[in-house]
């Protein structure tokens, strides 16, 4: 066949179908008209998924009559003038392709006015093209009616599943709209059913409880940031608030609801030991790039960024959220022992020395050989958790530590706690590339399948700055030289092949050096019903307490539950 130029009406519905694959593009597109007209009020309408019909409404700046035919024209926009101007866009539309594509996959009917109109204009089009224009009655703003979607591209309407699926994609759509702008109104009524409605009063919380729920939203920890290269801020589940997939994460740049993989993780290393493994946060966040340091222009429909920067990015995101994470970060009551769950008094609150009974009393005991690790040199950070001041009684089932401390009785899982005091003690000797090395005595031989063979090419350089040092002899053997310190009793060969296999799960470097800690320091802990002594008992609380994050191990599982005082009171029938 000969090369033709394919005629106007088939290239625009190829263009169309890029710009709008379903739908909530559809809706997407038409909602970011009214908020770059600068609407306070919109409401969104959809039947059958939208494919029977959407109905957008606002009271935004509306479209003089005698530019309503140009608006439908494909690249006509008053938005961008320039080439230049893309690289400092401020708007959400810059295109001009949204109402010319919707038109050409769709029967489109607007009803729009100015301010200083007379009356509103009123235009169908079919097919791409206008049909009737006329004068209307209406109030300010612009109403955009969308019929029989997909209707001229029957390829298209393959692509679609059910119409509950796009519903449910719309009511998303709508969601992250309405968080990204909490000062506008918004409404969505999916076939006669009111699905989101939100206030427009300029709260994020209230924007986020209208999405997650009020009760969710209310618990929400408040992020923000101004120290990193960007500022972070938004709202952020508790640990506790986690959901089984990622839908709950949502992430903004620059106000826009992108979808963007290396940010979203670090929202999710943020989360890392406080969630359980195969767990997710609940996290709204909004991260502000300079616009010439984003590309917005990568994705037909907007839906993935490009970042100059993209590790200042991420670090920014993770540090902002752990340490609003760690600031909200509470001692787990010990809820099966109460009738009633009972909020942390004031006492708990920081400010308190790090200074244990036992230590000002006696001289420094010598720290028992299971306990070296745990009583190594921390600095305890200042002001420090209400751990610093426990008082260890004992040990119960030589599992858990029973200890006096603000407002109550403490207990201490001694797996969980050591585990974690060694965790981050790890990623502090991994951050100063300073591990503390046990050389072996002699080097000792393991034999290792395939697959730890392939991992170990990328692994050897993470277990080396953990302070495992290990050398590949011929093809399936490897010799261990030298192990962490504090991993010196333990069976070296478990370690290094649990560590492997941890690699081959992984795809992410992060990922991957982290999975390293967590193996040895699990390894290295004390473990459940091992007995322990008061010296090594009062040394793993200290070095809790002068831990970043003491209250959960690297597998999210609680380390320290509290019994208040009041909750015993009331056990006791004394409250
Ligand atoms: P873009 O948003 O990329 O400029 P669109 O095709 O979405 O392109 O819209 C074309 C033009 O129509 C916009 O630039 C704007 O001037 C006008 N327009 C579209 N929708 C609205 C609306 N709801 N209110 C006011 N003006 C609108
Ligand atoms: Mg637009």
């Amino acid at each position: 066949m000969a090369i033709r130029v394919l005629p106007p009406g088939v290239a625009a519905r190829i263009a169309a179908g890029e710009v709008i694959e379903r739908p909530a593009s559809v809706v997407k597109e038409l909602v970011e008209n009214s908020l770059d007209a600068g609407a306070r009020v919109i409401g969104v309408e959809i039947r059958h998924g939208g494919l029977a019909s959407i109905r957008v409404t606002d009271d935004g700046c509306g479209i003089p009559a005698d530019e309503v035919a140009l608006a439908f024209e494909r690249h006509a926009t008053s938005k961008l003038v320039s080439v230049e101007d893309l690289t400092d866009i401020d708007t959400l539309g810059f295109r001009g392709e949204a109402l010319a594509s919707i038109a050409a996959a769709a029967g489109v009917r607007m009803t729009t006015r100015t301010a200083d109109a007379e009356s509103a204009t009123t235009v169908e089009l079919e097919s791409g093209a206008i049909v009737r224009q006329s004068a209307a009655g209406a109030g300010l703003g612009t109403t955009i009616e969308v019929e029989a979607l997909f209707s001229t591209i029957p390829a298209r309407l393959k692509f679609i599943r059910s119409s509950a699926a796009e519903t449910a994609r719309v009511r998303q759509t709508m969601d992250h709209l309405a968080m990204a702008h909490p000062h506008v109104q918004f409404s969505l009524k999916t076939d006669g059913r009111l699905q989101l409605s939100t206030s427009g009063n300029g709260s994020l919380r209230d924007a986020v409880a209208a999405v997650h729920g009020a009760e969710l939203a209310q618990a929400m920890i408040e992020v923000g940031s101004w120290t990193g290269a960007y500022p972070v801020w938004g709202l952020v589940g508790t640990p506790e608030q986690s959901r089984a997939n990622r839908t709950g994460i949502s992430l903004f740049v620059n106000n826009r609801w992108v979808q963007h993989r290396a940010v979203g993780v670090a929202i999710e290393e943020a989360y890392r030991g406080l969630l359980m493994e195969g767990r997710f946060p609940i996290a709204v966040v909004f991260l502000d790039v300079p616009p010439g340091e984003v590309d917005v222009n990568v994705h037909p429909n907007k839906r993935e960024v490009r970042l100059s920067h993209e590790g200042d990015a991420f670090s920014s995101v993770q540090h902002a959220v752990r340490d609003a994470l760690l600031a909200a970060s509470p001692i787990a009551e010990g809820e099966g022992l109460l009738s009633q769950a009972v909020a942390a008094p004031p006492s708990l609150q920081p400010e308190l020395t790090f200074a244990s009974q036992e230590r000002e009393q006696s001289p420094l005991p010598e720290p028992a050989p299971v306990m070296e690790e745990a009583h190594a040199p921390l600095a305890p950070p200042p002001g420090a958790s209400p751990l610093s001041r426990l008082r260890v009684l004992g040990q119960i089932a030589n599992t858990y530590i029973v200890a006096d401390g603000p407002d109550g009785m403490y207990l201490i899982d001694q797996h969980a706690a050591h585990e974690s005091v060694l965790y981050y003690r790890l990623l502090r000797q991994w951050a100063n590339s300073a591990p503390e090395v046990q050389p072996m005595l002699e080097p000792l031989p393991m034999g290792l399948t395939p697959q730890q063979m392939d991992a170990l090419g990328e692994g050897r350089a993470v277990l080396e700055r953990y302070g495992l040092l290990v050398e590949p002899f011929g093809d399936d053997t490897l010799l261990v030289r030298a192990v962490p310190v504090m991993a010196r009793r333990v069976d070296a060969a478990k370690l290094v092949a649990e560590a492997l296999d941890g690699f081959a799960a992984r795809t992410n470097g992060a990922d991957t050096h982290l999975s390293a800690a967590a193996s040895i320091a699990c390894h290295s802990a004390v473990r459940a019903g091992q007995t322990l002594d008061q010296q090594e008992m009062t040394a793993l609380g200290e070095a809790l307490a002068s831990e970043m994050n003491p209250q959960h191990c690297p597998h999210g599982r609680p380390t320290v539950i509290r019994v208040s005082t009041d909750v015993l009171g009331r056990q006791f029938g004394r409250l």
